[in-house]
């Protein structure tokens, strides 16, 4: 039976939620030794854990950046359970006054964790409360206006703030410099998502082999969220087709189908290289503009498309734009002419 999965669905790559996404947070490890890979910031935090945790005092505030679906949110509830505290998780953009930041910092009990996803989105207003909430536990309220306005101090409860942004860059420097504990998480090995796919699909109920959950992860970009998405779609495929286990025929099969090719690259990554090589001579090409030529958002592209092309050398970036290499010809099967100077 034929199933027209790209018709079917939305897309699997994507920068917000899609439905797959649902009960996403029973997939989530729940301690430091559950999360798979990210060695580094997994050692450092541990660290920094056990020796807050001995002093009796809340954690340095922590800042995780990285592309979306790495596993920020995650690191974060882990953390907020390592600590044995209570989380209380909010966005950027959704603080939209002075006052919102200030309700959910009154509200948080000694050593808690405030989350802040998209903490880049903060607006300037908000911001500066938080300095001096982030330094010294304290908000300064400003009462009345004009010449008369006198600020008043107001004591908090200590705590620990965790910033999570995709964008570390567009953080400004006095935000940025508050926090005592910066993580970049870094895309995941196959090997490291096989071992996620395989623990989501024992949560999940799904049968699959090793073969078939290697397939899945050589083609989920190194993302963990994106694995997931991958596990429960093809799931559907396995049970029309392969008595409901997903083996490394059936996974092919189906990612085939989903247009994701052997590499991992899915139709807009292959848009956008075919448009680089087609309209702009290999590059370089800024990203807005190309953007605009495929039709897709900059930020859908910056985020999610370019940090996997990158790591896989398909792309590089240079000061003038984006330009792609020999590697990025031979995957499109185009012959490859000059450009050697801009050649990884
Ligand atoms: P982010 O906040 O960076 O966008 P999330 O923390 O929401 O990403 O992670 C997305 C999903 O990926 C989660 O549901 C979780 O199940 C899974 N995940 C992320 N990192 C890991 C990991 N290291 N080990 C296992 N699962 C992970």
């Amino acid at each position: 039976m034929a199933i027209d999965y790209s018709e079917k669905f939305e897309p699997i790559v994507t920068t917000s939620l899609i439905s797959e996404d649902e009960g996403e947070s029973s997939l989530r490890p729940r301690t430091l030794s559950e999360y798979v890979g990210q060695e580094k910031a997994k050692q450092n935090l541990s660290v920094y854990i056990e020796a807050a945790k001995m002093r009796g005092e809340p954690l340095d505030h922590v800042l995780l950046h990285g592309p979306p679906g790495l596993g920020k949110t995650t690191l974060a509830s882990i953390i907020a359970n390592e600590m044995n505290v209570n989380m209380r998780i909010t966005s950027g953009p959704a603080i939209e006054k002075p006052g919102d930041l200030a309700a959910l910092l009154t509200n948080l009990n000694e050593n808690d964790i405030l989350f802040v996803d998209e903490i880049h989105r903060l607006n300037r207003a908000v911001e500066e409360i938080l300095y001096p909430a982030m330094e010294d536990y304290a908000l300064d309220i400003i009462m009345g206006k004009g010449p008369s306005a006198s600020s008043i101090r107001l004591e908090l409860k200590k705590f620990t703030l965790i910033g999570a942004t995709t964008r570390s860059g567009q953080l400004s420097a006095p935000l940025r410099d508050r926090f005592g504990v910066v993580e970049r998480l870094e895309l995941y090995t196959t090997e490291e998502l096989q071992k996620i796919v395989e623990r989501s699909a024992r949560i999940l109920g799904i049968g699959i082999d090793p073969s078939g959950a290697r397939e899945l992860a050589a083609r989920s970009r190194g993302t963990p969220r994106i694995a997931n998405r991958m596990l429960r779609r093809v799931r559907d495929f396995a049970q029309v087709l392969a008595n409901g286990v997903i083996t490394r025929e059936v996974a092919d099969e189906a990612l085939t189908r989903l247009e994701v090719d052997h590499c991992g690259l899915d139709s807009i990554d292959r848009r956008m290289l075919r448009s680089i090589i087609e309209n702009y001579g290999g590059g370089p090409v800024g990203l807005e503009t190309l953007a605009a030529t495929i039709n897709e958002e900059t930020v859908t592209l910056e985020d999610v498309y370019e940090p996997y092309l990158l790591q896989k050398g398909y792309i590089t970036r240079t000061p003038r734009g984006r330009c792609v290499t020999r590697k990025a010809y031979e995957h499109l099967g185009i012959a490859f002419i000059g450009q050697q100077s801009l050649d990884m």
